[in-house]
């Protein structure tokens, strides 16, 4: 493929037409001829979730069948040994990788050119700006998403905001419908597998029985999209049909029914084959047009151009060294039963729910990550670093960018507050007034110590009183701070937990 002219190298995140539009800052021209590399090496460095494995080399194996001649499809060991192999020391042109690890090693070719990222809404120069003009103030999420929604017009009334309110979380976040197993919406896209997928698959085989790698999780029949029209097609089911019930629903959890009215279109927009814009225009479309409340649209708007895209720009505003943020000091390392996303050892009936949703399509939405699985975890002080590989590994959507905010930073509260005014963790009322998982349940959500101990109610006063001289500075966690002294069981809950180690609950 060695020519005179500079090469464009695509990586496998980056897989949309957004990808392919010419600009000379980025070095792409119309004809520029295009590179993929799959190198074998990545799916080594890490005990990867099966199904993402077979996700993200479906989608890069589709694309390069897409691009036909104008691509050079590379399987090597490493990126280098690709990048020799295709252009030798030849002229190279990238988008901004989505990855310290990926910049730094595009930086150190010859003959490089970096264009600015694609697929977020805004530039990093701009965001590094207006954090820059909140110096001395916290950077808030809830700021950042107001500008974005100005500076795109996503559901503004001229300079007022559609509906004459920012945040319609009041409107949201209800309890699941009572008695209802499933919510009463149509089932989500689910694409059908090719010829493609069936390579995949009997390629994964191989490189396993070779133990060459190894993964955790099942590889069902795949339920995410790998190529553009399954993703437009996720889209648009999602929006005509799942939309409106969206934003009452989208802190509840039915142990039924994991997905509910979410949108399922993380892994698509991560893989770069959904841009951000197209997914909040389409939803503000959809209200303009009175097919869905403002209360959903401006909800899913919230997650995808103030979340996602708030995330993103921490990433890289943060620096590198911010995923080695411990500042409770948490070292404990996973317990295998939770490396190796083994629910059937679990008993409690929350994380038994989540951690098979994991284990079977590495996904579950937002708060079971956030409440059941992440605050688990922060409860027994297991090691941030560990925590954000772990769901770097096992989730379909998981990348180096994403998951060090959500999990260092919202999760763990491993920042020390960079990102969230307090630790999210609660004992398992919440848990129960979110969801129908607790009825059932071997554990009580109300018992602190004995034989139906929640473990979640526990975890979540030792967790307190181990932190207690941090937290009683923090006026949002100092009242449960002081609840601590009203417990006559303390000393009788911290042995019960002690003894309970890191076996599964
Ligand atoms: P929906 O609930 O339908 O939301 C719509 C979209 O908003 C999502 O598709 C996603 O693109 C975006 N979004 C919302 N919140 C966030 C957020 N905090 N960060 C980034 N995007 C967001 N999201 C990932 O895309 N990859 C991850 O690896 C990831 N890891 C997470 C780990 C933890 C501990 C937590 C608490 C959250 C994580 N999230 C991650 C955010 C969020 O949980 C997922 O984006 C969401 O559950 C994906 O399902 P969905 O597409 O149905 O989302």
């Amino acid at each position: 493929m060695t020519g005179p002219g500079p090469v464009h190298w695509l990586f496998g995140d980056q897989l949309g037409p957004h990808f392919l539009r010419p600009s000379r800052d980025s070095g792409l021209e119309r004809d520029t001829p295009l590179l993929m590399i799959e190198a074998r090496s990545v799916f080594r460095r890490r005990r990867f979730h099966r199904a993402k494995a077979h996700l993200v080399l479906s989608a890069m194996r589709h694309r390069a069948a897409e691009l036909g001649d104008r691509l050079t499809y590379v399987r090597a060991d490493t990126y280098r040994e690709g990048l020799a192999r295709a252009v030798g020391e030849g002229p190279v042109s990238v988008h901004h990788p989505t990855s310290y690890a990926a910049l730094r090693l595009v930086r150190s070719l010859p003959q490089v050119t970096v264009g600015p990222a694609r697929g977020f809404l805004m530039a990093m120069d701009d965001f590094a700006a207006w954090a820059e003009g909140h110096r001395g103030r916290r950077l808030r999420q809830e700021d950042f998403y107001r500008w974005v929604r100005r500076d795109h017009d996503l559901l503004m009334e001229g300079d007022t905001p559609a509906g004459g309110r920012w945040n319609l979380d009041h409107d949201n976040r209800e309890p699941p419908p009572r008695e209802a197993h499933t919510l009463p919406v149509p089932a989500p896209y689910r694409p059908r597998e090719d010829e493609i997928d069936e390579e995949v698959r009997h390629d994964l085989d191989r490189w396993e029985r070779d133990g060459d790698v190894s993964f955790v999780g099942r590889d069902g029949p795949r339920v995410f999209p790998a190529t553009r029209a399954e993703a437009r097609a996720a889209l648009r089911r999602f929006v005509e049909h799942r939309l409106p019930a969206f934003g009452p629903y989208e802190d509840a959890m039915l142990a039924a029914d994991p997905v509910m009215s979410h949108s399922l279109l993380s892994s698509s927009l991560n893989l770069g084959l959904l841009d951000p814009a197209e997914c909040a225009e389409r939803a503000e479309a959809a209200w303009r047009a009175d097919r869905a409340p403002l209360n959903s649209v401006e909800g899913f708007v919230r997650q995808i151009a103030g979340w996602r895209e708030y995330v993103w720009q921490l990433y890289w505003y943060f620096g590198e060294g911010y995923r080695d943020s411990n500042a409770l000091r948490h070292t404990a390392p996973l317990p295998d039963w939770w490396d190796t996303l083994d629910a059937d050892d679990v008993r409690a009936r929350c994380l038994h729910t989540v951690l098979a949703q994991v284990r079977d399509t590495g996904w579950t939405h937002h708060i079971p990550r956030l409440m059941v699985l992440g605050s688990y975890a922060l409860q027994r002080g297991w090691d941030p670093a560990a925590v954000t590989d772990w769901f770097h590994r096992s989730f379909v959507d998981g990348y180096d960018w994403v998951m060090v905010p959500n999990v260092v930073g919202m999760s763990q509260y491993a920042d020390g507050g960079r990102m969230t005014t307090k630790p999210y963790t609660t004992g398992g009322a919440y848990v129960n007034r979110m969801s129908d998982l607790c009825g059932p349940c071997a554990y009580r959500p109300g018992d602190r110590t004995g034989d139906h101990a929640c473990p979640y109610t526990a975890g979540y006063w030792t967790f307190l009183h181990r932190h207690r001289s941090r937290l009683a500075h923090n006026p949002r966690t100092a009242q449960a701070v002081h609840g601590l002294d009203r417990l006559p069981d303390l000393d009788e809950l911290r042995r019960q937990e002690r003894s309970r180690g890191d076996a599964a609950p």
